[in-house]
């Protein structure tokens, strides 16, 4: 089931604050963020593996780097997981210590290694490129591997990671040897990860990925290389349909807790869900503007698209929506919620039975807080929205709304256009 929010009177109620209220007092769109909903999926995630093991949870930021969202996972333990210099960056602006992130990127530059290394942040090598690299611009620096298991899973084919011949990780035929390499190296090597994907649903492919990674461990313990921590990456799906099942997180933590410990001598596992921790605590809130019968269809027209969530138009995402001004209303008809860009694959949601839909309603889209703001754009020159947080009934905004005059401010016209 997905994660509902509470209703009064018919209205949309978010970390005890009215939709409506949260929409006049900070304008449309805007991303709304649940406080409590949020230390609630960090708390459930870390509490269901670190029953087994020993366990540290890297929080992957590139779903919500918002820094109030950072600060607030930081207060309840979580590590990071990065995957660019400008993450790191913005972590360690909301606080959290170098030694508590872990940078795992792709197809970096030399200065981007350097910057890493000097920030004394752990770096999870993705290629023998970059770890040779790395041994001329940090030699001894703390290290793991991302591998590529040859096993992938996620929402849709954009988001797979982990198959064979993908650009992510080591191969596996070349793992034993790069190890070996990285320990003549003299580096400082601490572990072993792989990420197989977004969005997964069935345990399968993580038990998949950590029957490899136990033999890894295991063979890299028989050439005198032993392991501090086994990092299973993120990917852990949450339910998007409303009577979609949740992943059993007991049985997938019990599993792969029982693997690790009944068959290495490694005590620590990592994991880095980014979409778990986020996703459900945050809804969109975006105004419709306008509501069109075009015949075959009918259009509910809002002031949020694929410039503010690109997820249906990116993926096929499928987030469901309700109007916050009429929860729980008799619905009369079907609509397509689409935005204000001059694209056609401009939407939001497909096919929705809504309750009369009119100018001016709310239209509230779920789980939004993965991967919704972080990968919002200026395209068709809208502004970035805002970002409010709410607490026992307490609106805060934590990031305005961008200006015109913002999305200027990086542009330069040569003398001679003047
Ligand atoms: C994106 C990413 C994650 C998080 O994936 P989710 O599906 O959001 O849990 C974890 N680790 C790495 C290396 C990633 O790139």
């Amino acid at each position: 089931m997905i994660h509902e929010f509470e209703t009064r009177d018919g209205v949309m109620y978010i970390g005890g604050k009215s939709a409506v209220e949260i929409v006049e007092e900070f304008g449309s769109p805007v991303y709304v963020t649940d406080e409590a909903r949020l230390r609630e999926n960090f708390c459930r995630i870390r509490d269901a593996f670190s029953k087994y093991i020993d366990t540290r949870v890297h929080y992957a930021c590139k779903a919500n780097t918002n820094l109030s969202i950072l600060k607030i996972l930081e207060q309840e333990g979580a590590g990071i997981d990065a995957v660019s210099i400008g993450e790191v960056l913005t972590c360690l602006k909301a606080g959290y210590s170098p030694n508590r992130i872990m940078y795992t990127g792709v197809n970096v530059s030399d200065s981007e290694l350097k910057q890493v290394a000097d920030l004394g942040v752990m770096i999870n090598i993705d290629s023998v490129s970059e770890m040779e690299r790395l041994a001329r611009i940090a030699p001894g620096h703390k290290i793991s591997f991302r591998i590529t298991p040859g096993v992938g899973s996620g929402h849709g084919a954009k988001v797979i990671t982990g198959t064979k011949g993908a650009k992510f990780g080591i191969p596996l035929d070349e793992v034993i040897g790069t190890y070996v390499r990285a320990k003549d190296l003299g580096f400082d090597i601490r572990g072993i990860h792989a990420h197989i994907g977004s969005g997964g649903q069935s345990v399968e492919p993580f038990m998949d990925m950590m029957e490899i990674l136990v033999e890894l461990v295991n063979e890299l313990s028989g050439l005198g290389i032993d392991l501090e921590f086994i990092d299973m990456g993120g990917g852990i799906g949450v339910p998007y349909q409303p009577q979609e099942e949740e992943m059993d997180l007991d049985e997938l933590a019990m599993n792969l807790t029982d693997m690790i410990l009944e068959e290495t001598n490694v005590k620590t596992l990592v994991l880095e869900p980014g979409r778990y921790v986020v996703c459900d605590s945050t809804v969109l809130l975006t105004k419709v503007n306008d509501v069109k019968d075009a015949g075959t269809k009918k259009y509910v027209g809002c002031d949020a698209g694929f410039n503010t969530l690109i997820r249906p138009a990116m993926y096929d995402s499928f987030h469901y929506v309700a109007l916050a001004n009429k929860m729980g209303k008799a619905c009369t008809d079907k609509f397509d919620v689409v935005g204000p860009i001059c694209e056609s694959g401009d939407y939001l949601a497909h096919d929705r039975v809504l309750p009369d839909p009119k100018e001016g309603d709310i239209v509230a889209v779920y789980n939004a807080g993965a991967y919704g703001f972080s990968m919002s754009s200026n395209y068709n020159s809208r502004p970035l929205c805002a970002e409010v947080l709410v607490c026992d009934g307490h609106a805060d905004l934590i990031r305005e709304a961008e200006s015109i005059e913002e999305m200027w401010r990086h542009q330069k016209v040569p003398e001679r256009l003047r």
